[in-house]
């Protein structure tokens, strides 16, 4: 979004932030989470979460009852300064108000015109009831962000548009169309700021799961800030279209679709742009110096321009192993035809396909493949 497009911007706010953004943005009063709690052994749930209150009152005996659902908070409080008491500020519960709070500098410093964006990475806190499902819900957690400013009248053309980009860009990196799908929010599910929602959601082992939300904000955060747009000839409050997404929980769902047993080995088919390495280069034999060399040399050049991981231990075949489980695309072994004719052997994760390619060549090579 930042690097490749001409009509968003990428920002860092703060993770810790003052009361009033939370306060002005709704969150203190609005940012919570139905809360009920099993009379037996008290245990707390979320009321909206109907398959876990079902797995729970599965492990009593007896007929469970519960308390009726009471507004639970999310946002996580942090206490600042050297004066006793000492303020009380939130840790983020949401990376979006950074982009906010931050709109005006952005308008003035990157002569950004509508319609434009702002995004972000970083972390997010909140108090979640049931944290759990691996790292599908975490009480810090990374969020990954747009918030895109339109004019009113274009508001439900940019949030098509940007519905179709965010699936798109999960497809092109892997996730399979057939574990995605869109679901609309009913009116009493939505978010206090969100005028229209929209999840896309994975088709995980515990059930389909969110992982990212598409919604319309209407003016609501900005006028909550008392914020306007003034272009060159006119001035008024843009509407928000807003796509954020979970690294983490995204980040699990390409890892449950890469994963792949095979007949003797286990493979992690990850997207080369995901893979945490690109490539691993090996010395055929860990005692030969002139090997080890050579093999390190190449290893040293790569590094350069990719990721790249180094392994001697055992023997070629468990190093493949090992590379194929951990996703790496490309293992590069050094051997004696390497020091008569400087080849190596370029063996391909998916196919375990190997072809010869000159050392010269080599990062061509590879970069040709990784895109
Ligand atoms: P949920 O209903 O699952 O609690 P949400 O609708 O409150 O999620 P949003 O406020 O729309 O979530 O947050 C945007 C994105 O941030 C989510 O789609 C998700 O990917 C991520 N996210 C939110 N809460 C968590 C969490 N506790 N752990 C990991 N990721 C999260």
């Amino acid at each position: 979004m930042v690097k490749f497009r001409s009509d968003i911007v990428g920002i860092d706010a703060s993770i810790i932030m003052n009361p009033t953004v939370w306060e002005k943005s709704g969150h203190v009063k609005e940012f919570t989470d139905p809360l009920i709690e099993c009379k037996i052994c008290h245990q707390r749930f979320r009321a909206d979460k109907a398959e876990e209150i079902k797995e729970h009152e599965k492990t009593h005996k007896e007929k469970v009852s519960w308390t009726e659902p009471k507004k639970f908070n999310l946002l996580l409080e942090a206490f600042v300064g050297v004066v006793e008491p000492k303020e009380k500020a939130y840790l983020r519960g949401e990376i979006t108000q950074g982009a906010f709070v931050n709109f005006e500098n952005v308008v003035s410093s990157t002569r950004v015109k509508i319609p434009f964006g702002i995004a972000q990475i970083g972390k997010a806190f909140r108090n979640e009831i049931t944290p759990g499902n691996f790292t599908y819900r975490s009480r810090e957690f990374e969020q990954m962000e747009l918030e895109y400013f339109v004019h009113e009248k274009e508001a439900d053309k940019w949030f098509k548009y940007w519905k179709k980009e965010r699936i798109k860009w999960y497809q092109s990196l892997g996730m399979k169309k057939t574990n995605l799908r869109f679901r609309n929010h009913e009116t009493h599910e939505r978010a206090h700021y969100a005028r229209e929602a929209e999840d896309i959601e994975y088709k995980a082992p515990f059930g389909w799961s969110e992982f990212e939300g598409i919604h319309n904000r209407g003016d609501y955060d900005l006028s909550a800030h008392n914020l306007v747009y003034k272009g060159e000839s006119e001035q008024f409050t843009p509407w928000v279209i807003e796509a954020s997404g979970g690294v983490d929980r995204s980040a699990l769902f390409f890892l449950i679709d890469a994963y792949h047993e095979e007949k003797d080995r286990i493979v992690l088919k990850l997207h080369p742009k995901l893979a945490p390495y690109k490539v691993a280069v090996f010395p055929l034999l860990a005692n030969k110096p002139e090997l080890v060399l050579k093999a390190q040399k190449i290893y040293d050049d790569l590094k350069k321009e990719f990721n790249t991981a180094w392994d001697d231990r055992g023997n070629i075949g468990k190093r493949y192993f090992a590379q194929d489980e951990a996703g790496t695309p490309f293992c590069v072994t050094v051997d004696f035809n390497t020091l008569e004719d400087d080849t190596v052997t370029v063996r391909d994760r998916d196919t375990t396909k190997q072809e010869r390619v000159k050392v010269s060549n080599l990062s061509a090579h590879l970069t040709f493949k990784l895109a």
